[in-house]
């Protein structure tokens, strides 16, 4: 069986105690198992971290920006070999996991363009004689918590902003999907990254209580689902530390009945079917105004998610979606389907017997279509993070929108519609961080930021964009006088630059 150990100081390191299984889906098979670290070796991990830092901030960000751009060159090559590990573990399909691996070099990408997000500001003549300047300078040694869903993409949004400003990281990948993080460190080291700048520590929850109270860590950023995401926030806030959370999503599409209804299918299916409905981007709720939007739009859905194709990635191409990560996760979805139909939603797509022929072990999940779904129901209220799309029917355009802003969640959102009256005045009414317009997955591009409102997201900087430089920086601010104009003596009162 293969063992997955931690990446300490730029090397592969077995673990000393628990492990993990983890899963290939498409199998059912355990493929592998991984450390689970305690709390001593992710303190070592942290202090040899803290060792390696100032050497590395005290590079010039230009030459750390080389390392990013020789890191973009070697993930392209190695696109193909990252993209099998991620599916293998991962399960969904191979241009699906290719995008996971692209979306993550695209940060790394913008991460090359640190000398300029770095040079702080600078005020000729403050005072007389006076000159103030503001520097960004590295937290010091920050880490990040990362979700199964994304293996690739979440751990570069976090560690290559994080390393391109000079700190040292420490990065926690997710138990269930642990090769593909291990891969971009030894990436990293082979592109010029220093050992033990960046150490890969595979655990669960009690590495990561070890993180939250670790004195020498001073930022966090986590991703994952909301409870996670409440209680790593409020431990690390307790502790000092700067922290940043992002959490779970249950994402509305509004469909005005003036839409472009064919459109609005295809999205739909993409965008709630895609990766199983294993994205904080996924669309679980359908929206359409009107009794007869609604029912021609069913009509239109069902031929479509009837004809999905669900299988291994090894199939290629030919394959829509893949299984879930894991045994848990398919029963959860299972049981979830269950309160629906049990609370009076009409199930329109049934896919509670799907099984695929010669992978009956695989956590493989059919698609499932609810109709006149209400909000007090279980399917409605909770994040399925499955292969199961809800449609709750509006009265009009003002009881969609106040369905998605009463909603706990605030991740994403879109609407689709030929009206642009309507579409301005969802963007600039709807409490959602992302906001798609006839777009169904809006995630923003590297250089604009990610992030949810309300119960989606906990902090106040949002991920990648600009906001990355500020989470992973603090700011000095140096005020200057030279001796040649300093004339009086003392002084006792505040000074003002009048
Ligand atoms: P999860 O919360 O189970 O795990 C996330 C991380 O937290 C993992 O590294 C895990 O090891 C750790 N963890 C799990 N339980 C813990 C505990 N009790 N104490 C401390 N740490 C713990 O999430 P997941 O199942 O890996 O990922 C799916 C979730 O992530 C979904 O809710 C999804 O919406 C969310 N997500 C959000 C975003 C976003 O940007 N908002 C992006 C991707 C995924």
């Amino acid at each position: 069986m293969q063992q997955i150990g931690h990446w300490i100081n730029g090397k592969h390191v077995a673990g000393a105690g628990r492990t993990a299984d983890v899963w290939n889906p498409a199998t059912g098979e355990v493929q592998a198992q991984v450390a689970l670290a305690s709390k001593a070796e992710l303190d070592q991990a942290v202090a040899d971290a803290a060792a390696a830092q100032p050497a590395w901030a005290a590079m010039n960000p230009q030459r750390r920006a080389r390392v990013m751009m020789k890191f973009v060159d070697l993930l392209h090559r190695d696109m193909d070999k990252l993209a099998e590990a991620l599916s293998r573990e991962h399960g969904k399909t191979i241009p699906d996991a290719k995008g996971d691996v692209q979306r993550g070099l695209e940060v790394v990408e913008f991460c090359i363009g640190a000398p300029h997000h770095l040079k702080g500001e600078f005020t000729d003549s403050a005072g007389p004689g006076i000159d103030m300047y503001s520097m960004r300078q590295p937290i010091g040694v920050a880490a990040g918590i990362t979700p199964f869903n994304f293996p690739a993409m979440i751990p570069m949004w976090k560690m290559a902003p994080a390393l391109v400003c000079g700190n040292a990281f420490i990065l926690k990948p997710s138990e269930r999907d642990p090769s593909v993080p291990m891969m971009l460190a030894e990436l990293l080291q082979e592109a010029g990254l220093p050992d033990g700048v960046l150490q890969v520590i595979n655990g669960d929850k009690e590495s990561v209580d070890a993180i939250l109270d670790n004195d020498t860590i001073s930022g966090i950023g986590f991703v994952g689902s909301t409870p996670i995401a409440e209680y790593i926030y409020s431990r690390g806030c307790a502790n000092g530390k700067r922290v940043q959370c992002f959490g779970g999503a249950k994402n509305h599409m509004i469909i005005m009945p003036d839409a472009d209804l064919d459109q609005a299918a295809d999205a739909l299916v993409g965008a709630g079917y895609g990766a199983a409905g294993e994205r904080c981007m996924a669309i679980s709720v359908a929206v359409p105004v009107g009794e007869e939007t609604a029912d021609r739009l069913i009509e239109k859905l069902v031929p479509k998610i009837e004809a999905l194709k669900v299988g291994p990635y090894t199939s290629g191409d030919d394959v829509d979606y893949g299984p879930v990560v894991t045994p848990m996760a398919k029963e959860n979805i299972l049981r979830l389907v269950q309160t629906g139909v049990d609370q009076g939603a009409e199930l329109v797509v049934d896919g509670r017997d799907f099984s695929l022929q010669g992978y009956e072990d695989g956590f493989f999940v059919g698609p499932h279509l609810f109709d006149r779904v209400t909000p007090d129901m279980d399917i409605y209220q909770q994040e399925i993070f499955g292969p199961v799309l809800s449609t709750v029917r509006a009265g009009s355009y003002e009881e969609a929108l106040k369905l998605a802003m009463d909603n706990q969640y605030g991740n994403g959102t879109a609407i689709f519609t030929r009206d642009g009256d309507a579409a301005r005045d969802f963007a600039a009414r709807v409490n959602v961080g992302m906001v798609g317009i006839n777009v169904p997955i809006p995630v923003p591009l590297a250089y604009h930021t990610f992030g949810g409102w309300k119960k989606s997201a906990f902090g106040d900087l949002n991920q990648h964009g600009p906001d990355a430089f500020r989470f992973y920086t603090k700011t000095k601010t140096v005020t200057s006088r030279w001796p040649s104009g300093i004339k009086e003596g003392g002084e006792f009162t505040i000074p003002v630059m009048d």
